[in-house]
């Protein structure tokens, strides 16, 4: 083999050996994103199925729930604090912020009388 058919050989082989490497990255670009969006699927079921869990068991004596009725409980004080930081209380109905003073929510017009009494 003469020096010029192997620098073709060599050249043919090195250019054969990027397209694979070039594949493969695609390869694992493909399977590293599929994999990502399955994960967040996972974790969107797993999400669905907590929750219906808790509705169906929120007296329960366990860890979990309770730790997610204190983190509601909380959530809610801390939209409590944001309503009254704006002037006013959510809506019982509704949440939409009431401003004190109000006998309707100007958003699905309950009828709001007691929840500035204190
Ligand atoms: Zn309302």
């Amino acid at each position: 083999m003469g020096l010029l058919d192997e620098l073709s050989d060599s050249i043919a082989n090195t250019t054969r050996d990027i397209g694979k490497m070039a594949q493969n990255a695609g390869d694992m670009t493909k399977l590293s994103y599929d994999k990502k969006v399955k994960e967040g699927e996972l974790l969107k079921l797993y999400e669905k199925l907590g929750k219906k869990y808790y509705d169906e068991h929120k007296n329960e004596d366990l860890e979990e729930i309770k730790e997610i009725t204190a983190c509601k409980l909380r959530i809610k004080e801390i939209s409590d604090d944001i309503m009254l930081l704006k002037g006013g209380s959510a809506c019982p109905n509704c949440g939409a912020l009431v401003k004190t003073g109000s006998m309707y929510c100007s958003a699905c017009g309950e009828k709001i009388e007691d929840i500035f009494e204190e």
